[in-house]
């Protein structure tokens, strides 16, 4: 069963139009909500940012955000998700093909889905691999639009080149991953991306800082260059369905000793603390 369309229909059933915004354009905004033991693991932070994106694009929600949110409760129980995340669009709607906004009664469109999911236990022990790759995304990295494209290509080429994952640089500052955030330890000192436009404002970074923060590990919000990232002594990425996920190669080199840091095992540790432990324990599936 997925929401699409006004209505909860069985996903068979559920026909885009071929003159949808967000298929034509990529003109809408979504969210990925994560669940664990089913119950929405930060909603207000995750639905503050659906607004905000949505304001940002001058999108109107098609329901009042209460609405939007007894839909998501809705279909976690009909679903009966226990770990996993829920998927979330809107777009602009249906109408003729045209660039510049349809008349201001189209219906804007919204679809939620829902899908078990595992927590990735294993990388989260033993780290993953990433390379590095110009970031040619817009300049609007703040806004969680469906517009995907350059986050599509930089990913394909980490596929392709046999890595995990792909942190983007522009102009040699590291911002951030394909999606997700990235952070790394040098010298004791966090580092991360301003949140500014240039990336998406995580919700899993806010948490990573915050738990920084209660713990004592000094934290900087600040651009550091692809230089600084390779002398880093660890690096992780941070995202609602990675969590906290340790970086122990980077462009095929080794960083710090290889194998996740005391910093990011400290963090990641913090984080699970976060999680219900039903969650922890094996978590997964319906
Ligand atoms: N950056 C990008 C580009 C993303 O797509 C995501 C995933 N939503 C993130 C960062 C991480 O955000 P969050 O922690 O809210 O999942």
């Amino acid at each position: 069963m997925i929401w699409f369309d006004d209505r909860f229909v069985p996903e068979s059933e559920s026909k885009v139009s071929y003159l949808d915004r967000g298929y034509c354009f990529g003109d809408g905004v979504y969210e990925v909500f994560r669940v664990y033991a089913g119950q929405v693991y930060e909603g207000a932070a995750h639905y503050e940012r659906l607004v905000r994106s949505a304001r940002e694009i001058k999108l109107r929600l098609p329901y009042p955000l209460e609405e939007i949110e007894r839909i998501v409760l809705e279909l976690i129980e009909r679903e009966r998700l226990r770990d996993g995340s829920v998927y979330l669009q809107i777009t602009r709607g249906v109408a003729p093909r045209a660039h510049s906004f349809p008349p201001a009664d189209t219906q804007p469109v919204l679809l939620v889905y829902a899908s078990p999911a595992k927590r990735r236990v294993e990388s989260m022990r033993g780290g993953i691999a990433a390379i590095t790759r110009p970031d040619e995304r817009w300049l609007r990295c703040d806004i969680k639009s469906l517009n995907l494209l350059g986050s599509v290509l930089a990913k394909q080429e980490a596929e392709e080149a046999g890595a995990d994952d792909v942190i983007l640089h522009r102009d040699g500052i590291v911002t951030e991953c394909s999606a997700s955030n990235v952070m790394i330890v040098k010298d004791g000192v966090l580092l991360t991306h301003p949140a500014n436009r240039l990336i998406l404002h995580g919700v899993t970074r806010a948490v990573v800082l915050r738990l920084a923060r209660e713990l004592g590990i000094p934290a900087e919000e600040r651009p550091f260059s692809l230089e600084t990232l390779r002398r880093a002594d660890e690096a992780f990425l941070t995202s609602t369905i990675m969590e906290v996920m340790p970086i122990v190669a980077i462009d095929g080199a080794r960083v710090g000793d290889g194998a996740p840091g005391p910093v990011t095992r400290r963090l990641q540790q913090a984080y699970e603390a976060t999680i219900p432990a039903s969650a922890l324990s094996g978590g997964g599936g319906q």
